[in-house]
């Protein structure tokens, strides 16, 4: 156990200096940046010791997974979705979650805001933007239907807009797909000032991310090692 709290701690360590690096580089706040830690396939006692490391944000892609885990570790922390959601379980997922990046068509709004309404709370919204539309299966909508979502989710009293996501085209350059991410928040931002995140950047991507402008980064394995 004390190993694996060494390997976190020195994950997290090199994933620091990147993100303030990548700040430095772009002329940025460190402050500017939140890191979110995605602990997916990772045992609840991993999240434990990011917590006890001074991690305040986690993120999980999968229910049941994500609220099991949830429910198993005490410590206060954020808890973010990340990943594709089935419109059956986003009424689960909206009642343990406190944001939820993957909303990307009009029926998960409303069922996400029927799980929200049961759990008697507020919660946040990101749109997530796609741009490999040539590759079905992926999740995430087009850029042109992201202001209509966006105003579908503002419209609901129980959710929340604030802001976008995207996860970069594999085996490209993820550069033209953040700075479009970024073009289409200010777009947002512009309907909605409070719909200030980015989310964007991943292990391998972060530094594009980060010179891109995004806001949280979501960042598994360059800080938990190789998932199984
Ligand atoms: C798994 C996952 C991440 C983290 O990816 P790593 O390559 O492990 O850093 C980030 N975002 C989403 C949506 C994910 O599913």
């Amino acid at each position: 156990m004390m190993e694996r709290a060494e390997q976190i701690r020195a994950g997290l360590a090199e994933v620091e200096e990147r993100i303030a690096a990548a700040c430095a580089a772009a002329g940025r706040e460190r402050d500017d940046v939140n890191l979110i830690v995605v602990t997916k396939t990772h045992p609840a006692s991993d999240v434990s010791l990011l917590a006890a490391a001074g991690v305040t944000d986690v993120g999980e892609n999968r229910h049941p997974e994500a609220g099991r885990k949830r429910a198993e570790v005490p410590e206060d922390l954020r808890w973010h979705f990340v990943g594709g959601l089935q419109t059956n379980k986003a009424a689960a997922v909206a009642g343990y979650a406190d944001m939820v990046h993957s909303v990307d068509r009009a029926r998960l709004v409303d069922a996400l805001a029927r799980g929200a309404r049961s759990a008697e709370k507020k919660l946040a919204c990101l749109v997530q933007v796609d741009f490999a539309l040539d590759n079905p299966g992926r999740s995430g909508i087009a850029p042109a239907g992201v202001l209509e979502l966006a105003e579908l989710i503002a419209s609901n009293d129980h959710l929340e807009i604030a802001g976008v996501m995207t996860v970069a085209p594999l085996g490209a350059d993820p550069t033209p797909a953040f700075e479009r991410l970024y073009e289409i928040s200010q777009e947002l931002q512009a309907v909605h000032p409070d719909a200030r995140v980015i989310s964007a950047g991943m292990s391998e991507d972060l530094e594009q991310a980060i010179a891109s402008g995004a806001t949280h980064v979501r960042i598994g394995r360059s800080i938990l090692g190789q998932r199984a």
